[in-house]
């Protein structure tokens, strides 16, 4: 079995004495910053005038602008999108770091496409939180946390592998777990895994669905119960207790359906495809791709948005969602603080 990490083993002291700089203050980032201060450290927040820097202010954190974090900061973790990482570190970061500081990711995209080429003389690691920032905020302040990854990509003091553990200790992850990888490893599963399972693949299975059931000549509400707003119970039941819990809940009918139709929708021939999907993630296909579009300001992306939002699934749902308040109460708790 592979090592998991716990609270209990872990020392946060390594964090006491260091400031800890979190740039950008989005989804990861709001999550972080606000963590780590409950925890007891001293945080620091660099992002650029606007939004999310009023946001920090008003959640209570010491706001700077991102060269200015960077230089203040002995930890810096770098929470912006990371297609924005590699302007940013070497307009505003690289310039600030200093030999010993220690420099940050969630994700390892940048290092491992080779985008940011840090220096030799600082410690680089990633914490990645497995879940969205609003979880890992929301189950922080219920006492509970999102299980996170860590991986040591360079260790120039000696110090990383401690520090990645209390930075994940004080964010609230190793409530749940931590696990040691290594970047590359990160990078490629975590890309892959959204894009054939959790994201891409889930809403490619509903859209055919919820399209399979209207095209067919029943109700498009009907249909979105059915294929979307249902598949959260179902999930659920899996994140409980795997699939063997989710099919003792559902009826035998579902689970016999579930074993008889289930291969033919989803076949070996999807398998062949999602080992495609998975080379071009290893060997740098997608990455290319991906920054290429951000370089001539996403004509693809913004024309896979329009069409996305102007599904008769999402004009559908957005209208039962207004009857279905509950459905966000919870969250709006948390982001309100
Ligand atoms: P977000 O898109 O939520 O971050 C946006 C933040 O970055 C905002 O504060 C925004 O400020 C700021 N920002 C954007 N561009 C700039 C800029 N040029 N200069 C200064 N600030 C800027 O990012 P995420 O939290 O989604 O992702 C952060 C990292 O965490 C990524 O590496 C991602 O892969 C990783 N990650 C994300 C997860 C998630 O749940 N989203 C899960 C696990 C890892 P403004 O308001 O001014 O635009
Ligand atoms: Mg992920
Ligand atoms: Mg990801």
């Amino acid at each position: 079995m592979t090592k998991m990490y716990y609270q209990n083993e872990i020392n946060e002291a390594v964090l006491a004495e260091k400031k800890i700089a979190i740039i950008g203050y989005g989804s990861q980032g709001h999550a972080h910053a606000q963590n780590l201060k409950d925890s007891g450290f001293n945080v620091v927040v660099g992002v650029r005038p606007g939004k999310s820097f009023d946001q920090a202010k008003e959640d209570g954190l010491e706001v700077k602008t991102v060269a200015e974090a960077a230089r203040e900061g002995d930890i810096i973790q770098i929470l912006l999108p990371d297609e924005r990482q590699k302007q940013v570190y070497e307009e505003e970061i690289a310039p600030n770091l200093e030999p010993g500081n220690a420099l940050m990711f969630a994700h390892g995209f940048n290092i491992n496409f080779g985008q940011i080429v840090p220096p030799a003389d600082v410690d680089v690691f990633l914490v990645a939180p497995k879940g969205p920032g609003h979880l890992v905020r929301r189950t922080y302040v219920q006492g509970a946390g999102v299980p996170a990854l860590f991986a040591i990509y360079q260790d120039a003091t000696g110090e990383a592998r401690s520090l990645a553990l209390a930075y994940g200790k004080g964010i609230g992850a190793a409530r749940a777990g931590m696990l040691e990888t290594t970047f590359k490893e990160e990078t490629e599963t975590d890309l892959f895994g959204e894009q054939a399972v959790l994201c891409g693949g889930t809403t490619q299975l509903v859209k055919y669905g919820f399209e399979t059931l209207v095209e067919a000549g029943y109700q498009p509400e009907l249909a979105y119960f059915e294929t979307l707003h249902e598949l959260k119970l179902i999930v659920d039941l899996m994140y409980e207790g795997g699939m063997e819990t989710m099919r003792y809940s559902v009826s035998d009918t579902a689970e016999w359906g579930d074993y008889v139709s289930g291969p033919r929708i989803i076949d070996e021939s999807v398998k062949t495809r999602m080992k495609e999907v998975l080379a071009d993630i290893q060997d740098g296909t997608f990455a290319k791709d991906w920054i290429k579009e951000n370089e001539t300001n996403r004509p693809r992306y913004n024309e896979y948005k329009k069409a996305g939002a102007e599904h008769q699934i999402e004009q559908v749902g957005s209208k039962l969602r207004e009857m279905m308040p509950f459905i966000n109460e919870g969250k709006k708790k948390v982001v309100v603080k």
